[in-house]
């Protein structure tokens, strides 16, 4: 127990501290001037360190044993307590506390308010600086991460880690039929269904407009990614408050990462050409300029497919809408037949104008019924499904290849 002291004021506010002890009180030492200035220069520099109410209380509680003072509950402390909360809300209030008219009393209550109230204003900075970085990394609408934080992530690219670029099928179109309001909710709701579908090690974030990009971390399976965009469609399908699809563009990080996200751009926009819906993976040519390669239809998908017919379409390259109408009005035509499978569109390497329907049947009868009945016979002719491959040069096309 420190005897206690008595102190009287001296000079510009400060205290000289003596033994108040009745024997000793003439002959007193005298608190040393500044001795327990370490202390208090020591708090001083934690304060610029305080992030957080937990640094804040640490740094109190630590302030108030260099001074000689105890910390209590609240709840049981006694006169000898100073009403200046130390816990910044961290669990239960405590006070710092020190006997009466002791040298630690007079340092606390010299010390310690200041301190208190400097390490609100920290914390306070503190909490202001994390809500701007917050802002300043996400998106306000979807609360993703937003595009400067994509910018970090693919500098960061490592080898095998893969970037998918995702983008909204005519979203446009539904702005301008039910309008902005709308449209923003879709957004919000892709946002949720794509933040939920992801691990805490991805990264989800809305790139612009109705853009969203994901990486993820290279893994050893394989079929990551495409298992990622499954449970995706899935969510999605369950969640959506319109009927929205997305299309999406894989690319996997190789020797020079950043040549994946013009890669996965570049397959996204394949994905469009090929009838949205759907996603396809791109590979980087040898010379690193980014090729959307590889089918929107992979063989396991249509099992037993033995033929496929293809026709050629006449509509200007930038015509999807047109495209699409075409595709729909041929997919009235087919679907429904016996042995029918699947419709696609692929669009010719050596004519960019021209676009390929290619159907896909169980077997050559169905395939000859169909044929023998079609208005559109004259374009259509019958090939091997193995016949039917993506060049691995083109950028965005495909092209139907006949041995
Ligand atoms: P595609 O299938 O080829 O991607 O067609 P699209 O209509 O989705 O693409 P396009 O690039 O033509 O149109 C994108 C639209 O997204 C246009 C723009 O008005 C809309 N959009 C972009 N940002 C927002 C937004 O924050 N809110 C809303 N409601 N719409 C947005
Ligand atoms: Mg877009
Ligand atoms: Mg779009």
């Amino acid at each position: 127990m420190r005897a206690p002291l008595t102190r009287t004021p001296v000079g510009s506010g400060r205290y000289r501290c003596r033994m108040s002890h009745k024997s000793a009180r003439d002959d007193a030492p005298t608190l040393a001037e500044g001795s327990h200035a370490p202390a208090v220069l020591r708090a001083t520099r934690d304060l610029l360190w305080i992030e957080s109410p937990d640094d804040a209380k640490a740094a109190a509680i630590r302030l108030v044993a260099s001074l000689g003072g105890d910390v209590v509950a609240a709840d049981q402390a006694d006169g000898g307590a100073l009403p200046v909360d130390v816990s910044f809300g961290v669990g239960i209030p405590l006070l710092p506390a020190a006997a009466p008219a002791s040298v630690a009393r007079m340092l606390l209550e010299r010390h310690l308010p200041g301190f208190v109230r400097d390490a609100h204003r920290a914390v306070e900075l503190a909490a202001r600086t994390t809500r701007l970085t917050q802002d300043a990394e996400h998106d306000a609408l979807t609360g993703l991460a937003n595009r400067r934080l994509v910018g970090r992530a693919l500098a960061r690219l490592r080898s095998g880690d893969v970037v998918i670029l995702l983008d909204l099928d005519h979203f446009k179109r539904l702005n301008d039929t039910l309008g902005h309001e709308q449209g923003d909710e879709v957004l919000r709701a892709f946002g949720r269904t794509l933040n939920d579908a992801v691990r805490a090690r991805d990264l989800a974030a809305r790139y612009g407009g109705e853009e969203f990009v994901v990486v993820l971390p290279a893994s050893d399976d394989p079929d990551d990614a495409e298992a990622f965009l499954r449970r995706l469609r899935r969510s999605w399908e369950a969640a959506r408050p319109h009927a929205v699809t997305f299309s999406a563009g894989l690319a996997r990080a190789g020797d020079d990462p950043a040549q994946a996200m013009p890669a996965a751009d570049a397959a996204m926009y394949a994905a469009k050409q090929a009838g949205r819906d759907r996603w396809i993976w791109s590979q980087a040519r040898p010379d690193g300029s980014p090729s959307a390669e590889g089918s929107a239809i992979p063989a396991a998908d249509v099992p037993g497919a033995a033929f496929v017919a293809y026709s050629r379409l006449d509509v200007p390259a930038d015509g999807s809408d047109d495209l699409v109408a075409a595709f729909r009005d041929r997919l009235g035509k087919v679907d429904g037949w016996p042995g029918f499978q699947r419709l696609e569109v692929w669009q010719d390497r050596a004519d960019p104008s021209a676009f390929v329907m290619v159907s896909w049947w169980d077997s050559e009868a169905a395939f000859g019924r169909y044929m023998a009945s079609s208005d559109h016979r004259q374009s259509h002719a019958r090939i091997p499904t193995g016949d039917l491959r993506p060049r691995p040069d083109t950028f965005h096309r495909y092209e139907l290849v006949a041995r």
